[in-house]
């Protein structure tokens, strides 16, 4: 099972949920998800 969550706030990659796991990061506000690769980048 595959369903689009929304795209991410960085890059404007889809985000999808997979079989319940949340492929994405949900920011503090929970207004904004971004994907791995976005939310990595903001730690750095
Ligand atoms: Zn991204």
């Amino acid at each position: 099972m595959k369903e689009l969550v929304g795209t991410c706030s960085g890059c404007g990659k889809e985000i999808y949920c997979l079989e319940g796991f949340f492929n994405g990061v949900v920011s503090d506000d929970k207004k904004t998800i971004k994907c791995f690769d976005c939310a990595e980048e903001e730690e750095k």
